[in-house]
């Protein structure tokens, strides 16, 4: 049998563990994550190698957990980055990008990206049924995707996340479990569950005939006991921002933090690029963006606080509401070891955001995407990120998905009939109420520099 380039360890005491379906190191109780053989990679990959590959994660191949021979089914993946000159004269940035995961497939939002590792992994080590504790994004992917690959699905949330996303889960004939709690109570279920549904230790038998879980392998978690391999799908967000740059970092990225896990992982990506010889070595600044109602990481920060003290999440940002993030403390490393930052803007502040970013740019983000620039907006006007810096601001989910935020936000307009004359009307209507708004907003302009 080939050995594998890559296993779990220990990210505490660096025992490795091999690769199994588990995220905790069983003797000291730390999370696990992926390490590689980079010296055996860093002899087959190359960027001529990656390009010449069809525009999808799967040509970072060498770069993932993925098991030997196989054969992705969905190209997931490669979304656009995208030069925001219009944004960037909004906020004051010179040399702004965004990385539209807004448009990611299959379900809009970078979560396709860990789905479609974990499911990867899901499948090699027999799991027929998978699952998910979600604030909504994860959700759609994991449902979407585990409907494309033959998988039964068991998604648990929050019971108060936005219709669409409920919605967006049922569709692809998911079992959905509404719960009443925030994210932190289905995620704290959700570990117990696995852990009754874990399958024995190899040849310890110790499960047998009490199988609870509805097939022989228990279920995979994709974001508990199958953690460490999904949380190896953000890193692609990296890879392909250094790619489309023309391999090179940025100065600084901006990226909004639920559990955590993304920026940490962007971060990964980075240092891997600049391990192998893929892009010159250079600092990149990283800044966390949360909701001020659920904002857990950023407080830390601000307070130059090593531990995270966990909130109860109050905020229409609800992809981010986590209040008692997994990857919190590797975030804090992350951002203060980059000499980054970060902030947290509020609900209205979210509202204003995705407002501007879609006026400006054409670009529709959920509430997450308004948090990014809402955060990026107020890092600019702290002089914490420079105009002639490049910087990019991670986009991650899709507009479609949180209309409800914008319901208060636009008057429906009254129809006319399809008559030329009515519309003539409609628009003298509309010429005589504009002057006067008009002259209004000149009075008051002058008003306030006088
Ligand atoms: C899950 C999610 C994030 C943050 O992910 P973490 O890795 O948990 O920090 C950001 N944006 C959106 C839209 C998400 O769904
Ligand atoms: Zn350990």
């Amino acid at each position: 049998m080939e050995t594998s380039t890559y296993q779990l360890r220990c990210r505490e005491c660096g025992k490795t563990w091999g690769n199994q379906p588990r995220s905790i190191c069983e003797d000291c109780f730390s999370p696990l994550e992926i390490t590689y053989d980079y010296d055996s990679i860093r002899q087959r990959i190359s960027r001529d190698l990656i390009t010449s590959r069809a525009p999808n994660l799967w040509r970072y191949r060498e770069l993932l957990p993925l098991p030997a021979g196989y054969l992705p089914s969905l190209p997931v993946g490669y979304t656009p980055l995208v030069s925001v000159p219009r944004l960037g004269d909004q906020i004051g940035s010179r040399r702004l990008f965004v990385k539209n995961d807004a448009v990611c497939l299959p379900t809009l939002s970078f979560k396709d990206r860990v789905v479609a590792v974990a499911l990867a992994n899901a499948r090699s080590f027999g799991f027929k049924t998978v699952a998910c504790s979600s604030t909504g994004n994860l959700a759609n992917a994991v449902a979407a995707q585990a409907a494309r690959e033959g998988f039964k699905a068991w998604i648990f949330i929050p019971s108060d996340l936005e219709p669409a996303k409920i919605l967006g889960t049922q569709v692809f004939g998911a079992e959905v479990v509404r719960i009443n709690g925030s994210y932190d109570h289905v995620n704290r279920l959700c570990s117990q569950i696995a852990d009754e549904h874990l399958p024995g230790e190899p040849g310890s038998g110790e499960r047998g005939s009490d199988e609870r879980g509805s097939d022989e392998h228990g279920w995979g978690f994709v974001n508990v006991n199958l953690r460490p391999y999904y949380a190896e799908g953000s890193k692609t967000v990296g890879y392909e921002i250094a790619e489309q740059l023309g391999w090179k970092l940025p100065d600084n990225v901006v990226v909004p933090m639920a559990g955590g896990s993304l920026i940490t992982k962007i971060k990964k990506a980075f240092d891997e690029l600049i391990l192998l010889g893929l892009v010159d070595p250079k600092p990149v600044k990283f800044f966390g963006a949360q909701a001020s109602g659920c904002s857990p990481i950023s407080t830390a920060v601000k307070q130059y606080c090593d531990e995270i003290e966990p909130q109860r999440p109050k905020t229409i940002a609800r992809s981010l509401a986590i209040g008692n993030p997994a990857d919190g403390h590797y975030a804090l490393q992350a951002i203060g070891k980059s000499g980054g930052w970060a902030e947290d803007v509020s609900d209205h502040e979210v509202v204003q955001s995705i407002q501007l970013l879609a006026e400006s740019e054409g670009i529709f983000t959920e509430t997450a995407g308004g948090v990014t620039v809402g955060t990026a907006r107020k890092l600019i006007h702290q002089d914490r990120i420079l105009p002639d810096e490049t910087t990019v601001l991670c986009i991650t989910g899709n507009g479609l998905k949180t209309t409800d935020v914008l319901a208060d936000a636009y008057e429906a307009e009254t129809p006319i009939a399809p008559k030329l004359a009515e519309f003539e009307a409609y628009l003298a209507a509309k010429a005589a109420s504009l002057p006067a708004a008009f002259v209004a907003a000149a009075d008051s302009s002058t008003a306030a520099v006088a």
